[in-house]
């Protein structure tokens, strides 16, 4: 290969560039740039980028020999912070992932001795696109102790990516007097094409369900360590923290706290626990030391107050699995999650219950944020009971064990997080500062520790014990998949309903940034979606289906144009023609919401004053039946008639009550909307 020229940034660029401002804590000539972020649950280093890169000659990107390349790439980096062309800005919790991929694109310049990124061309991309793969499992002996690197579909587009931005930042760049690279890499090919048919790196596993075998043990076990074992550990907490109160002496000083410590463990030992419903024996024996086995092979005794520090900690891991494998909820906005400091309530501030329109059931949601790009505030449900029950469904249950175990610590550490951890190595936290705040990492650690040392996993196909016992591949995400699946497999009529539950908590999963996470789930969705969409076409061209509202004309359109083109209505034809006409379907339960064919017309995004045509979904504060029956992309058909049948005879009877009820024209109305609609789709139903 012939080495070009080498084009370093022109000295007065470099001058003025050394006081550029990156952040509030850091300027261009830094060699640690620092942009806070606030992704709950992600390490501080996330926001970081240490511009001290080890290259494979040897050096450091920051020494002086290499000041053109290191220019080059701070240059890049600063626009895509302050100048982003094409697409969002980054944020400073990427930064981290991109200081990895920098470091791979510039090891390849050195090996190669390319001297700047505006000699890198497409043919170019290439030669790197095979560096990655030959070089990236390489293990570099300065860092033996970090995780293997393994070539994923992950890796590859983080690092494959980098060369995308040269070129898509090309006039930021230049406006910094930098060259940036002349062509689009990889043929103009998008990275994801290429990451998965040159480079024939798949998705595959990476967000595959837990296998049955390992998730309904893990399951069962959680949920049967809420209960007795959950109020067990709460009330051996609340006696050692009081005998280590009330003991005599001041806390300070060694031999105070020794009999403080020892008034501790003097409730540990005598406490006996409790049995659970229909089982014989305790849940467990009498609290002694007792080895434990670590994952990575190391053994520890469990004695003194690290009992206690370890039950407290199981009982915290058995609370996120249940509430992970229940609802589907992130890791991050798990770790974000506020439990306010309202101590005399039963639950965390976070979660809330709401009565069903009906009066029947008591529904409990939670608030979370979506972290990632634009901060929207979400509602998951996590469960639902009869009203007057006091039946905690396992999520809610879970809920209420975090909140109340770990109130204490909370306190002293003068934080509101619900999900803390115990920062110091052992026993349990006796200053502010030893109380940490969990992370997406460690929440998985939690589980997997959890899975090894409180799950039995005999029953479990030789496979999977490999996969979960030897190779830890038990992952936090894995559990939204998992739920997503088993609630298909229990009722694949319940395809929509889990579509909608997904959709009405990741505002930002369509969007291309973060879709390469959830890939796998939306196209099980999606594909569900359009096939839902499909069938309901083609029952209404061959005439099996009658449907009522005034999108029916649209959906006239596809009868037309299978006679117009002679094609037969096959559900593959029909699927086609959804796909083409982005016709995709919202599955309401009294009917069909054509919101992709008009977004503009929405009449729920009119009455929230959000009217727009890019809308990719209702506005789910605004929609309802009878605001349905006035928007112009609304359907129903003959399945939705028992919706309406219920609507009309619940109103009908709210219609007998109290007529003095300052409700009561707003009932007779949607009872007259029920009764008409009735009428419609019956008389449809019975032609
Ligand atoms: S009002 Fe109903 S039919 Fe219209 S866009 Fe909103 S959800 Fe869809």
């Amino acid at each position: 290969m012939q080495k070009p020229a080498r084009c370093a940034p022109k000295p007065n660029h470099v001058y003025a560039l050394a006081t550029l401002r990156v952040s509030e804590k850091c300027v261009f000539a830094d060699n640690i740039w620092v942009v806070l972020h606030c992704v709950a649950g992600q390490r501080p280093r996330h926001g970081t980028i240490n511009w001290n890169i080890s290259l494979p000659d040897g050096s450091s990107l920051t020494d002086e020999k290499n000041s053109s390349l290191l220019t080059e790439f701070k240059a890049l980096v600063w626009t895509m912070i302050h100048d982003p062309r094409e697409g969002k800005a980054i944020t400073g919790g990427t930064l981290n992932s991109l200081e990895l991929a920098i470091a791979s694109v510039c090891s390849w310049m050195i090996l190669e001795e390319v001297p700047s990124i505006a000699d890198i061309d497409s043919a170019m991309s290439w030669e790197y696109a095979q560096y990655f793969l030959d070089h990236h499992e390489q293990v570099d002996p300065k860092k033996q102790k970090t995780r293997p690197r393994t070539v994923s579909n992950a890796s590859a587009s983080v690092r494959l990516t980098v060369l995308v931005y040269m070129y898509r930042q090309r006039q930021a760049l230049r406006l910094l007097g930098i060259e940036p690279a002349q062509e689009a890499p990889y043929d103009g090919r998008s990275v994801d094409d290429v990451v998965r048919n040159e480079l024939d790196l798949h998705r595959k596993g990476k967000l595959d369900p837990i296998p049955d075998d390992i998730a309904i043990p893990v399951l069962g076990s959680a949920i049967r360590f809420l209960g007795a074992p959950a109020d067990d550990v709460m009330a051996l907490q609340d006696l050692c923290m009081r005998a280590f109160e009330e003991a005599p002496g001041e806390s300070e000083g060694t031999w105070c706290r020794r009999e403080k410590y020892r008034a501790a463990i003097a409730e540990l030992t005598k406490f006996q626990f409790a049995r659970i419903d229909e089982e014989v024996e305790p849940w467990r024996g009498p609290l002694e030391p007792t080895p434990r086995s670590l994952r990575d092979g190391r053994m520890g005794m469990l004695e003194g107050n690290q009992l206690l520090r370890r039950l407290i900690i199981t009982i915290q891991s058995a609370a996120i699995v249940c509430i992970q494998g229940s609802t589907g909820m992130r890791a991050h906005e798990m770790c974000g999650l506020d439990a306010g400091s309202e101590e005399s309530q039963p639950l965390p501030g976070c979660i809330e219950s709401e009565i069903s329109s009906d009066g029947l059931m008591e529904i409990f949601y939670c608030h979370s944020v979506e972290a990632k790009q634009s901060k929207v505030r979400t509602r998951w449900v996590i469960g639902a009971r009869s009203v007057g029950s006091n039946y905690l469904p396992p999520p809610v249950r879970a809920f209420q064990v975090l909140w109340q175990l770990y109130m204490r610590w909370r306190r002293l550490g003068g934080t509101t997080k619900l999900l803390v951890t115990f920062r110091a190595a052992k026993g349990v936290p006796r200053r502010s500062t030893s109380v940490g705040r969990m992370t997406v990492v460690g929440l998985t650690e939690l589980q997997k520790d959890f899975l090894r040392e409180h799950c039995d996993l005999s029953g479990a196909s030789e496979a999977s014990r490999v996969e979960f016992l030897e190779q830890h591949r038990l992952r936090g995400h894995r559990w939204r998949t998992t739920f997503a699946l088993f609630l298909f497999r229990v009722n694949s009529g319940l395809l929509p309903a889990i579509s909608r539950h997904f959709q009405h908590l990741s505002m930002v999963m369509t969007e291309r940034g973060y879709i390469g996470n959830d890939v796998d789930l939306i196209d099980t969705l999606d594909s569900t979606r359009v096939m839902e969409s499909a069938r309901f076409m083609l029952e209404f061209a061959e005439g099996r289906s009658a449907a009522a509202g005034s999108v029916a004309k649209h959906v006239e359109r596809f009868r037309e144009e299978l006679r117009e083109q002679k094609v037969e209505a096959t559900q593959a034809a029909a699927e086609v023609f959804i796909i083409e006409n982005d016709l995709r379907i919202f599955f309401l339960p009294y009917g069909h919401c054509f919101l992709h064919l008009k977004p503009e017309a929405s009449r729920c995004h009119e009455l929230g004053g959000s009217s727009h045509w890019s809308w990719r979904g209702p506005n789910v504060a605004f929609r309802s039946p009878s605001v349905c029956l006035g928007c112009q992309l609304f359907i129903a058909n003959g399945r939705h008639l028992p919706v309406w049948q219920e609507r009309e005879s619940t109103y009908a009877k709210a219609l007998k009550g109290s007529q003095r009820d300052p409700a009561l024209r707003v009932i007779k109305a949607r009872h007259a909307q029920a009764t008409n609609m009735v009428a419609i789709l019956g008389k449809k139903a019975a032609k």
